[in-house]
Order: C-alpha cells, then sequence, then structure tokens
C-alpha cells in the first residue's frame, strides 16, 4: 500500500514526486509510456527559470528525477491500464501490477498527434517522426518537411536545419500560433522554407520509405508534390485520458478538469500538468502544479490517516 502513487514521469510527475519525497510520503512513479515526458524529446530549453545559457530538456528532466529519486521515490516501468477510483484505497494497473494507494496523482502529460493520413503512423520510424531530437541525425544532408505553425513546429525546424539540406516548413495557414521570437529564427534561417497555406493531403512512399508530400493549397486547391526523406510532424498534442474516461471530469479534447486546484470531484485523486492544462503546457507551469498536486496530496493524508 503506497501513500501516493504519481502517474507520468514528466516535469509534472517529477516535481510532484520531489515534494511528496521530502515529505516523507514514500512516492511510487509509474514512469507511463514516455518516461521523462516531453522534456525529455526536446532540445535546448531557454526559459525555464535559472538556467540563464539554458539546460537541454533530457538534462533538466534526468536532473529532477535524480532529485526525487534522491529523497527516496520509488520508480518502475508501465504504462497505466486500467484504475479503480471508486472507492479508497483506489486500484491502479500498470502493466502485470495492481498497486493500491491512498491518494492518486495525475501526471499522464499529453502525445503528439498525429495529420491523421491512411500510411502515416505505419511509416513511424521509416520517415515520418514526432520527435525531431531522436530522429534529426537520420536526415543528414537530406531535404525534411515540418507540419505545423506553433513554437514546437519553429524549434524543430531550427533544430532540423543543423542535418538536413532544406526543411520545408509546412503549415495551413498563413498566420502562426509561434511567438514572435521563434517565427523571426526561422524565417532568419537560410534552410528553412516557409510553406503556407498548405496541407498534406499524402505521404508518397516508396518501398515502407518516405520520398515526399503531395500537399494542397486550401485556398486555390492547387496541389504541388515536393520531395522529402523525412516529415516531421509537429501539430500539437493529446492529453493521455483514455484510461480514464467515465471516471474523472474531462472536457471535449480530453483534458481532465480541475475542481480547484490541483483537486478533483474525487476526494484523494490529485491532477497535475498537460493532462490538464491546454493553455499554458510549459515545463515550468507543470512544475509548478506538480509541487501544487504533492501539497494537496500531503494535506489530504494528513486527514485521512487510514
Ligand atoms: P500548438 O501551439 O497547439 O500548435 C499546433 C500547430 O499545429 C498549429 O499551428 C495548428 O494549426 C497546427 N495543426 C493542428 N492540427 C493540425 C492538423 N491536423 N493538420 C495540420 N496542422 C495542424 O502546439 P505546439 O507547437 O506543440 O505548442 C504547444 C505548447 O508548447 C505551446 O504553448 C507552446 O508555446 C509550447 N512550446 C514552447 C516552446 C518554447 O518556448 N521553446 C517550444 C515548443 C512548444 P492552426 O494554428 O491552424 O490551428
Amino acid at each position: 500500500m503506497y501513500n501516493v502513487v504519481i502517474i507520468g514521469s514528466g516535469c509534472a510527475g517529477l516535481t510532484a514526486a520531489i515534494y511528496a519525497a521530502r515529505a516523507n510520503l514514500t512516492p511510487l512513479v509509474i514512469d507511463g509510456h514516455e518516461p521523462g515526458g516531453q522534456l525529455s524529446l526536446t532540445t535546448h530549453v531557454e526559459n525555464f527559470p535559472g538556467f540563464p545559457d539554458g539546460i537541454m530538456g533530457p538534462e533538466l528532466i534526468e536532473n529532477m528525477r535524480k532529485q526525487a529519486a534522491k529523497f527516496g521515490t520509488e520508480f518502475k516501468a508501465g504504462v497505466l491500464t486500467d484504475v479503480d477510483l471508486t472507492q479508497r484505497p483506489f486500484k491502479i494497473v500498470a502493466g502485470n501490477e495492481t498497486y493500491e494507494t491512498k491518494a492518486l496523482i495525475i501526471a499522464a502529460g499529453a502525445s503528439a498527434r498525429l495529420i491523421g493520413l491512411p500510411n502515416e503512423r505505419e511509416l513511424i520510424g521509416h520517415g515520418v517522426s514526432t520527435c525531431a531530437t531522436c530522429d534529426g541525425y537520420f536526415f543528414r544532408g537530406r531535404p525534411i518537411g515540418v507540419v505545423g505553425g506553433g513554437d514546437s513546429a519553429m524549434e524543430e525546424a531550427n533544430f532540423l536545419s543543423r542535418y538536413a539540406s532544406k526543411v520545408h516548413l509546412i503549415h495551413r495557414r498563413n498566420e502562426f500560433r509561434a511567438s514572435k521570437i521563434m517565427i523571426d529564427r526561422a524565417r532568419a534561417n537560410e534552410k528553412i522554407e516557409f510553406v503556407t497555406p498548405a496541407v498534406v493531403d499524402e505521404i508518397v512512399a516508396k518501398d515502407g520509405s518516405v520520398e515526399g508530400v503531395r500537399l494542397r493549397n486550401p485556398e486555390s486547391n492547387e496541389t504541388t508534390e515536393i520531395a522529402v526523406h523525412g516529415l516531421f510532424v509537429a501539430i500539437g498534442h493529446d492529453p493521455n485520458t483514455k484510461v480514464l474516461k467515465g471516471k474523472l471530469e474531462m472536457d471535449a479534447n480530453g483534458y481532465l478538469i480541475a475542481k480547484h486546484g490541483s483537486l478533483t470531484k474525487i476526494p484523494g485523486v490529485f491532477i497535475a500538468g498537460d493532462v490538464q492544462d491546454h493553455r499554458y503546457r510549459q515545463a515550468i507551469t507543470a512544475a509548478g502544479s506538480g509541487c501544487m498536486a504533492a501539497i494537496d496530496a500531503e494535506k489530504f493524508l494528513e486527514g485521512h490517516t487510514e
């Protein structure tokens, strides 16, 4: 029986673990399908306070993990497959294991969205990618495409320009959601060509590898094909809440809804990070909400010692 089980090992989950562990609650963190969360898939993080020269995402998250372990956090690999929140202790199923816990913090994060083209999923690892840091190296000297118009797309395009011969930044509108500084940086990069407005109608593949994309101008309906060997999809994320459907309150997009702070309608169940935040989605806000969830869990356990 655990005092606190934390689902997810990203910025929110690990911050919750640091706080819960320092409160002597010996929390268990269940890693999830993407250990380290989105920071482990990023490059240079320049906006996390305390790092004037920036820090690499994987290093930042590894430091948080070490810090959580130092104070007594236990870690288990596994993906949440079921939960019983109808009575306490709550039952958590991950892989072949079932855990019982007095309090639960859900910090399961959000996962990369795909465009929804028929061959997109099967081409992951064969030219289609959602992680520039993981796969950029494979496209040295080759042309690639990045889909999206947010900060992620700008960041990935800039990062990939180190390797690729050319980066086509493909976005469905002429306006961008990304911050000005990120757009300016991409525009100043000679290797990046903005292709707007354009939607990807087809990923052209031969012998199981990406060879190009067929694009359509949504205003004129004109189509063109460009040769790319890699297609990096950077069009946002969906919250990892499928297992929680019908068990916790969520909005139309699947984001969990807090009653107040990190509190849900179920006493003893707390939420933190991107799983409940589609607005800010920053490492620092995820960390802040993880801290709140741990403090709320600690307060809850003080009043429920059974
Ligand atoms: P985002 O801001 O939600 O942007 C998603 C982009 O993908 C939008 O431009 C959207 O187009 C496009 N899109 C969505 N669905 C699409 C589809 N089916 N087909 C084609 N295009 C599609 O997501 P994000 O860029 O991942 O950023 C998420 C959050 O993380 C933001 O708050 C961002 O500031 C933050 N972030 C920060 C940094 C940084 O500061 N270094 C780096 C990365 C991310 P429309 O605009 O037309 O909807």
